[in-house]
């Protein structure tokens, strides 16, 4: 276990590629540049919330025990072996070309080397302004801070693909915010979350090059990110090799939020990474009731371009736009073929995942009637869909009648079925008891494989906001609480937290919706 503080990093990436290093923190165009250096900007007091003790001994961090340390956490100190930059890339945003963004808020300080031998990338999000920042304070509130440490961390735990959080702290300056959109701007507490990954590069990176047509840069980042992340990958065509092994992680990350009922709200493609991770926590939800058209986005109202149940189209729109950066590199042709496989895998993939939650034994083409099934009617009744999937399995293997089936699954809905409704639920669960009886595989195997694929905990927005409201408030019971809970989401004994989503959370903002505002 080393201090952050150690020399104990590399810098590969600004030392393999152009960058701006004036120092600079103007917002600006930077052509020919991959990125600028951004020395964060010092805040009034570095006070440690939440440490990530698992992922610290994994990547071999010690807790900080002096000022120093600590200081690094909230960008008052930079050690000499870091050499802190912002990322330019560019993106599409809400299906429009945005042209240059790149790290407006987030820095990063160096790439950690682990004792695996790998080396992740430590970013601070919230440390000041960057070249990057456009017309924003390259700030972070802590309501915004809290969101993205404990829910990626959930994630992981999830087993779902994420960036990870190892600390958060305040910063003890007070930073404004319109949170609404509506022209009451309020100063809120400021934070600073220290994320990390293996790489933070996006769908942007490499759309941002194609776009300056920069083909010699392009290529270069395309080889180094194929060398440093995908090495195995060594054939001539390992370019579009790549380019398939990208598309297969975006599909099994779409297949993972589907699995668990995840949104994340803002899938523009400068939030896309290229290594298959959720990256960028903002305005996201679970799903409490199962609606596939459920954006927790409030500036995504009024297309819902990122409900629950586009998320899998929009990541295939995404990597046709990734496809199309990769033009200068690869014939067209090959690429839309590489990128139709998408659908191919996302569906195998899909049925897969599905049939473990419905404890099927195998998925045969009989049994895509069954699932298809599940979802129309789930999405006209709209049960929560953790609870649902947790009353599943435990389900009789015999039910009566109509009756049995809708007090079965009472304490998921959310309101009362009318008699058609309780109807389609006894038809479902009397063809699914069907389709159990022919698994060739036992009970308890079958039950074993649902608690593995459904999460009996999910970190709901209105937890998050409690939770919030009480750490403004200068308390961290449920804080702490979900900390713990979050490291156990398919085994979880906090029954407290095994509820629907509560009425009084239903229109309150932050507990279903939320804008961007952060
Ligand atoms: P997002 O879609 O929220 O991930 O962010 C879109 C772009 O806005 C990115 O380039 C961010 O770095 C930038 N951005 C968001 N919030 C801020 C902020 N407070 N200060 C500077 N840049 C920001
Ligand atoms: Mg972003």
């Amino acid at each position: 276990m080393k201090p952050l503080s150690a020399a104990n990093y590399k810098n590969e990436f600004t030392e393999n590629f152009p960058g701006d290093d004036s120092g600079d923190l103007t917002p600006r165009q930077t052509p020919g540049k991959l990125y600028s250096k951004a020395i964060p900007t010092p805040v009034e007091k570095v006070t440690l919330l939440a440490w990530s003790n698992e992922l610290a001994k994994e990547l071999g961090i010690q807790k900080p025990d002096s000022e120093q340390d600590l200081n690094i956490l909230g960008g008052n100190y930079v050690a000499d072996a870091m050499k802190p930059y912002a990322a330019c890339y560019a993106g599409h945003q809400f299906g429009n070309w945005a042209g240059q963004l790149g790290d407006g808020r987030a820095i990063t300080l160096g790439e950690w080397q682990t004792p695996a031998g790998n080396t992740w990338e430590l970013q601070l999000k919230g440390a000041g302004p960057t070249a990057y920042s456009r017309r924003a304070d390259g700030r972070a509130v802590l309501r915004s801070s809290v969101r993205e440490y404990l829910m990626s961390e959930a994630m992981h735990y999830l087993g779902v693909p994420t960036t990870r959080a190892l600390s958060l702290v305040t910063t003890g300056d007070p930073v404004l915010r319109d949170m609404f959109y509506n022209g009451n701007a309020a100063y809120e507490a400021g934070a600073i979350v220290m994320r990390t990954a293996p790489s933070f590069l996006r769908f942007g990176n490499f759309e941002l090059l194609n776009a300056r047509k920069e083909h010699d840069l392009l290529r270069q980042l395309v080889t180094w990110t194929i060398d440093r992340y995908y090495p195995h990958l060594q054939g001539e065509n390992r370019i579009l090799d790549w380019f398939k092994e990208v598309v297969e992680r975006t599909a099994t990350l779409m297949v993972e939020w589907q699995r668990v009922g995840f949104v994340h709200g803002v899938m523009n493609t400068d939030n896309m990474s290229v290594l298959g991770l959720t990256i960028d926590y903002g305005p996201y939800s679970f799903v409490d009731n199962y609606d596939p058209d459920f954006t927790p986005n409030t500036t995504d109202l009024p297309g819902r371009r990122y409900a629950f149940g586009k998320q899998p189209g929009i990541a295939y729109w995404n990597l046709g736009c990734l496809a199309a950066a990769l033009l200068p590199l690869a014939e067209k042709d090959k690429l839309l073929a590489v990128l139709e496989t998408y659908k191919e895998v996302y569906w195998k993939k899909y049925y897969q995942m599905m049939g473990n939650k419905l404890g099927l034994d195998v998925v045969t083409n009989l049994d895509t009637d069954l699932i298809t099934q599940f979802e129309q009617t789930l999405a006209k009744l709209q049960p929560d869909m953790t609870i649902f999937f947790q009353l599943l399995i435990e389900v009789p293997l015999y039910m009566r009648d109509e009756k049995q089936v809708a007090d079965h699954f009472k304490e998921s809905f959310y309101k009362e079925l009318a008699e058609e409704e309780s109807q389609q639920l006894y038809t479902l669960i009397s063809n699914y008891l069907e389709r159990l009886n022919r698994n060739t595989i036992k009970r308890e195997v079958s039950q074993q494989l649902m608690r593995n694929a459904n999460p009996r905990f999910i970190l709901r927005n209105y937890l998050l906001h409690q939770a919030i409201e009480e750490l403004e408030r200068g308390e961290n019971t449920l804080f702490t609480k979900l900390q713990e809970a979050i490291k156990e989401p398919y085994t979880s004994n906090y029954d407290e937290f095994f509820m629907k989503r509560p009425e009084w959370a239903t229109q309150k903002a932050g507990c279903s919706m939320l804008s961007c505002s952060s």
